[in-house]
């Protein structure tokens, strides 16, 4: 996998405290600072002013559909319509690459010796690549170019650096990061998963002992169950109001 930077907004963080000022935030702060009490408060519209576009090259076709569901970005992806796949790279999971796995790393990489094959003589019997494309795999290579604006980003990290994502995902969604960090660290830094960046884990049950927070982080359940009942009570007393 490559993951290259290939534009940035410039001085963004000036170009969203201006912004800000516009709506009202209080003047005297540095830009800095009025950055990061957007990021805390997620007062966050503001943030689409700064895009980021990256180039992502060496990924499988089965990433390149997740990232398809991040819908606020805007997405380019090599054609197997239009481009040649014969000889194509593909994704081999880091769990397939450990001892005692061999076995089954050959069965994967037969099969996609197999999807070669075929791909290359249905090519060679005249057929066209957009009618040969459909037996190519999954982990097929693929390239990429996406742009995201900040507040797009932050919630793809917020998902997709959460131990529950899968794991090719959450390593482009790393390398992503380490870019983003490098570019706005005023933005970056206090942002991870759901459960650091909240304070609270929305995965509840379904958290993995994987997971480097479990220990530390509360669930939401068990916040929200503190206060629940009597919170109830408040909003039905709110509703009464109108
Ligand atoms: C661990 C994990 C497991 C997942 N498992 C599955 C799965 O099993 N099946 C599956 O289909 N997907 C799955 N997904 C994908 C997930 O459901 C989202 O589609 C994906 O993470 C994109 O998130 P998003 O909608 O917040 O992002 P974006 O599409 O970029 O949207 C950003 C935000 O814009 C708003 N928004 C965007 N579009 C709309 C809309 N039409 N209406 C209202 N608000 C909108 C929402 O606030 C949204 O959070 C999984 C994701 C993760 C992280």
């Amino acid at each position: 996998m490559e993951v290259k930077l290939l534009r940035v907004t410039e001085e963004g963080i000036d170009l969203v405290a201006e912004a800000a000022k516009v709506s009202g935030v209080f003047s005297t702060q540095s830009a800095k600072e009025i950055v990061e009490l957007i990021v805390d408060n997620d007062y966050s519209s503001v943030l689409e002013h700064i895009d980021l576009t990256f180039d992502i090259s060496r990924i499988s076709v089965a990433l390149s559909r997740e990232l398809l569901e991040h819908r606020i970005a805007s997405h380019t992806a090599r054609s197997t319509r239009y481009m040649e796949e014969k000889g194509f790279g593909y994704y081999v999971p880091r769990e397939l690459e450990r001892k005692g796995k061999e076995e089954e790393a050959r069965i994967y990489r037969e099969a996609m010796k197999n999807a070669k094959e075929a791909y290359t003589k249905l090519r060679e019997l005249g057929i066209a690549k957009e009618q040969a494309r459909y037996v190519l795999p999954l982990a097929l290579h693929t390239h990429y170019v996406v742009t995201m604006n900040v507040r797009s980003l932050l919630n793809f990290f917020m998902l997709r650096l959460c131990v529950r994502a899968a794991p090719e995902i959450r390593e482009l969604t790393m390398r992503m990061y380490k870019i983003c960090l490098e570019e706005y660290p005023a933005i970056f830094s206090n942002i991870w998963c759901r459960g650091f960046t909240l304070g609270v884990c929305p995965e509840n049950e379904v958290r993995p002992n994987e997971c480097p927070f479990k220990k530390i982080l509360p669930k939401k359940q068990e916040i929200k169950g503190k206060f629940e009942e009597r919170a109830k009570r408040i909003i039905e007393k709110e509703l009464k109001t109108f």
